[in-house]
């Protein structure tokens, strides 16, 4: 049984204090009704802050149950890589989740299938559980190259990885076109990669890991679309981007 997995990709918004700000408002009005995995993945600076944060309303009410992901991490252990952050870093701050692969980074910062192949393995031996992001451009898409595309992306990503290890990992589905564009995809199109990624994972592994695994869909997801996008069978939960850091509209999400 696949529990449903909402996070927020905070992306380079909210500093310091609007991170705890954002905490306080959310723990004051949290409720989650659907008993769902809720993660937020705040920028560096305020990863430790929103952990203890978090910490400390958990403390008043055991029902705040929120995680942590990051939004990025370098694979190697330790050295001279500066701006980079580790795998090891990040546990030991208390965060639970990594994305990797996020398009932002693959387009802006040129991070290719080879690179984020070792940083989820990097995630993974540190004890951190990838959301690992694939999705095609407009152009990939209106070539009609879209499932061709994303699935070489899965594949890619998961080279060497064991079935054991798949279970750590949750995949994003986030068509390019459709992130912070205000465009989402329709539910069935967005049900439709989802099915085929679901249908690559048993190909490569075996039917066990592909129904076990959770796969979200991301892109523009907001309190009017997420409730349609949830009744899809192969669509898990949403990585959230411009919605997450709005505490009405992050509370609409988790109560979809
Ligand atoms: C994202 O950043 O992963 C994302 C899906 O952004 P948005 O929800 O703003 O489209």
């Amino acid at each position: 049984m696949r529990k449903p997995f909402i996070a927020g990709n905070w992306k380079m918004n909210l500093n310091h204090n609007e991170a705890l700000s954002f905490i306080k408002d959310l723990s004051l009005r949290f409720n989650n009704k659907n008993g769902i995995t809720i993660a937020v993945c705040p920028p560096f600076t305020s990863i430790r802050s929103v952990a203890l944060a978090i910490e400390d309303e958990k403390f008043k009410s055991k029902d705040f149950n929120i995680k942590i992901g990051a939004q990025n991490m370098y694979f190697e252990k330790s050295g001279a890589f500066t701006g980079e952050i580790s795998a090891d870093m990040l546990n030991t701050l208390g965060v639970e989740y990594v994305i990797i692969g996020h398009s932002e980074r693959r387009v802006i910062f040129k991070e290719d299938d080879e690179l984020i192949n070792k940083k989820i393995k990097a995630a993974l031996s540190n004890g951190l559980k990838p959301i690992f992001c694939v999705g095609e451009s407009l152009e990939t898409r209106e070539k009609g190259n879209a499932v061709e595309f994303t699935l070489n992306q899965v594949r890619a990503g998961l080279d060497l990885i064991s079935p054991d290890e798949m279970a750590q990992i949750t995949i994003a589905y986030e068509p390019i076109w459709a992130i912070g564009t205000g465009k989402t995809a329709t539910p069935e199109d967005a049900q439709q990669m989802c099915n085929s990624i679901r249908s690559k994972i048993e190909a490569l592994y075996e039917k066990n890991v592909a129904e076990n695994t959770v796969i979200q869909y991301g892109g523009s997801v907001k309190p009017s679309n997420i409730s349609e996008i949830m009744k899809m069978p192969d669509i898990d939960g949403a990585l959230v981007g411009g919605a997450s850091i709005k505490t009405d509209d992050f509370l609409a999400l988790i109560n979809y």
